[in-house]
């Protein structure tokens, strides 16, 4: 396996109400939920993922749900718009279904030549679907619903919204590999050739932009995919080298993971494929039990009293 980011791994945001946004990305969007657990600094609230079939990395989003959560701001500094792959044509499809939802939707516009359809999500979250130009033979989770023709992919894109670019682009060119495609205006997309698929990361620079919050309804980091925590602890030599601030291999139980604030203020992370979402229920079952770490297991009962249930 290549020693290489690999493109994404997942994206993580915050979300209010459980039940709505389960409803939202399992139903409306069409999303398989591949594991229901908790947050693990916080074991009194859910943590979801959501993604293909498997949960491959590339394609999972996942959400802390708070009830009653503030509502944050998409600003400078953060993450600002995840960007879904879906298949050509289907953007009409989306358009209606996102109607019938009554789904915050914006206009179809286009972006270094590609088709997209800006919405949102219940709790206000900034998301895309995209038509990418090279096409995108990732194998979709589908339902009724949302079948093959219409159904995402995974991740096309995640956009960053920066005062400055600078520091950012060397992280990202400097020690990910990711090379700078184009220019339209003030988005810059960058890409990496590692990968096929959830290898572009579009950087837009607003100098006087309104710095963002992190709370309901934005992305609180975006962690980039390693083969395993192997190449993820080389990775952390060369962060750590560079004078950044990075947190020792911590386990989440489905990857490995390190964490360090980019120089543009996002918080990044580096995320394993090793062990994977098929670790502690079989393919079949994924997300259909709560699944908690070792460390918690032992309060189960009390954990599950606590959460809401979903419907
Ligand atoms: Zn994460």
């Amino acid at each position: 396996m290549t020693n290489r980011i690999l493109g994404l791994h997942h994206i993580t945001a915050i979300a209010g109400n459980a039940q709505r946004n389960f409803d939202f990305y399992t139903r409306v969007l069409g999303l398989r939920m591949v594991k229901k657990t908790v947050n693990f600094d916080d074991p009194g609230t859910y943590h979801f993922y959501y993604g293909n079939e498997v949960g491959t990395p590339g394609t999972i989003l996942t959400f802390f749900p708070w009830e009653g959560v503030t509502p944050g701001y998409a600003g400078t500094g953060m993450a600002t718009e995840i960007g879904y792959a879906v298949p050509e044509g289907s953007l009409e499809f989306w358009k209606e279904r996102f109607s019938q939802y009554k789904v915050q939707l914006g206009e179809t516009g286009e972006r270094f030549g590609e088709l997209y359809l800006p919405f949102q999500d219940p709790d206000g979250l900034q998301l895309s679907l995209t038509v990418p130009k090279a096409g995108d033979n990732r194998k979709a989770w589908t339902t009724t619903a949302v079948t093959e023709q219409a159904a995402t992919k995974g991740f096309h894109s995640i956009t960053l919204t920066l005062k400055s670019i600078k520091g950012t682009v060397a992280v990202l060119t400097e020690i990910f590999g990711y090379k700078l495609l184009e220019q339209e205006g003030n988005r810059y997309r960058f890409v990496t050739d590692a990968v096929s698929n959830a290898a572009i990361v579009d950087i837009i620079e607003d100098p006087a932009g309104k710095i963002g919050q992190v709370a309901g309804g934005t992305n609180h980091h975006v962690a980039f995919r390693v083969a395993d925590d192997n190449i993820l602890m080389e990775f952390r030599e060369k962060i750590a080298k560079r004078g950044f601030n990075i947190t020792p291999k911590i386990d989440r139980n489905y990857f490995f993971s390190l964490y360090f604030r980019e120089p543009g203020g996002v918080l990044f992370e580096i995320a394993s494929d090793n062990p994977g979402f098929a670790a502690d229920e079989p393919v079949a079952e994924l997300g259909t039990h709560l699944k908690l770490p070792p460390q918690y297991e032992s309060m189960r009962e009390d954990i599950e009293k606590q959460l809401p249930v979903l419907q």
